[in-house]
């Protein structure tokens, strides 16, 4: 349906409007429960997925936002996205029990002993969580009868190895629920091979960025070469389509950047989720960040989708994690 009718549905267009504007209004007795999100850059922020068309979006709240959400119909759950008085799309609220729709999406340790430049999770020092705390969040979304996949991720309380471990630990319980793992960690040695031999689908080590100098900047305690490293040997343990890498768009590269930065990563059979930078009230004054605007998100994805093509790598597969749920990217092949 097109955005002529009556019911328009979100289109990529409009998905990369909301993306770089980031916020809708909303009032929140239209809120399905769920748990605040922990995890990554928008951790502790309240926030809405819409559903429509197909497409989904995940947005702060936030009252000043030029878009709204409103009701159109209580039986059906239907809502209306709107600004300047417009109707723009048509579409559902989706609850997301623990932390995005249809997965428990799970941070074991809220704190990190490192400071990348964008992350709020250094900040906040939150609680590092039980394995009995873990398997309570991932029941409650089971028993609701909406567990797809099961996400780990974490920060770092002690070492990166302390964190594989942890997960490690913690992957035989989660063999009942039958459903796909996805875990992403800072990667260590052999990190890889011990996962997948302990059940896990898809991995995500994330780059954040691939220029050098920003990587440098913003997580200086770390290393995009070995990161690299550990990516390429995970393609070959999990195979193509099931290993991924955040990108961070807005924090200073250039497209030409982002375009070579794409084409190496695919070469070495690796997905990038292509992140708009989400600048974080925590973060305020450490970083200089650009979030891309409407047109740079849509540029961007056509050319991820095009190199992805050429490689033949399809995030539409993707099983776990940050491209089964879409909601903070443009992803080629589900929304352009
Ligand atoms: S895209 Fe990733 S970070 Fe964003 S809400 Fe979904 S799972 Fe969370």
């Amino acid at each position: 349906m097109d955005n002529e009718s009556m019911s328009p549905e979100m289109t990529a267009e409009l998905k990369a409007l909301l993306l770089a504007t980031g916020s809708v209004n909303i009032d929140p007795s239209l809120l399905p429960k769920g748990r605040a999100s922990t995890a990554g850059p928008g951790a502790g922020m309240r926030s809405v997925f819409f559903n429509s068309g197909g497409k989904r979006v995940k947005l702060s709240m936030n009252s000043s936002s030029p878009f709204s959400i409103v009701e159109a119909e209580r039986e059906s759950g239907r809502v209306l996205l709107r600004k300047d008085g417009k109707t723009l799309a048509v579409g559902t609220i989706e609850p997301a029990p623990a932390h995005c729709p249809k997965q428990a999406f799970v941070t074991l340790s809220e704190k990190c002993i490192f400071d990348c430049k964008y992350c709020p999770v250094p900040k906040m020092q939150g609680q590092v969580k039980t394995d009995a705390e873990v398997l309570q969040v991932i029941d409650e979304v089971y028993e609701r009868g909406e567990l797809q996949a099961i996400s780990i991720t974490s920060g770092i309380e002690e070492s990166m190895e302390g964190e594989v471990l942890r997960v490690l630990r913690l992957l035989p319980s989660l063999k009942k629920y039958d459903v796909p793992v996805g875990v992403s960690v800072y990667p260590t040695e052999k990190c890889s091979e011990r996962l997948k031999a302990a059940g896990v689908s898809e991995v995500k080590y994330n780059v954040e960025s691939m220029d050098p100098e920003i990587f440098k900047l913003a997580c200086g305690e770390l290393s995009l070469d070995y990161v690299l490293d550990k990516l390429e040997e995970a393609v070959g343990i999990f195979g193509k389509n099931r290993v991924f890498s955040n990108f961070i768009i807005g924090l200073g590269e250039s497209d030409e950047c982002v375009e070579k930065g794409v084409e190496k990563l695919a070469s070495m059979g690796v997905i990038p989720v292509l992140r708009p930078a989400n600048p974080h009230p925590l973060r305020a004054g450490d970083f200089t960040f650009n979030r891309p605007d409407q047109q740079r998100l849509l540029k961007l994805a056509s050319m991820e989708k095009h190199i992805l093509l050429k490689y033949g790598l399809r995030p539409d597969l993707a099983r776990t994690m940050c491209l089964k749920c879409t909601g903070c990217d443009l992803v080629p092949f589900v929304d352009i």
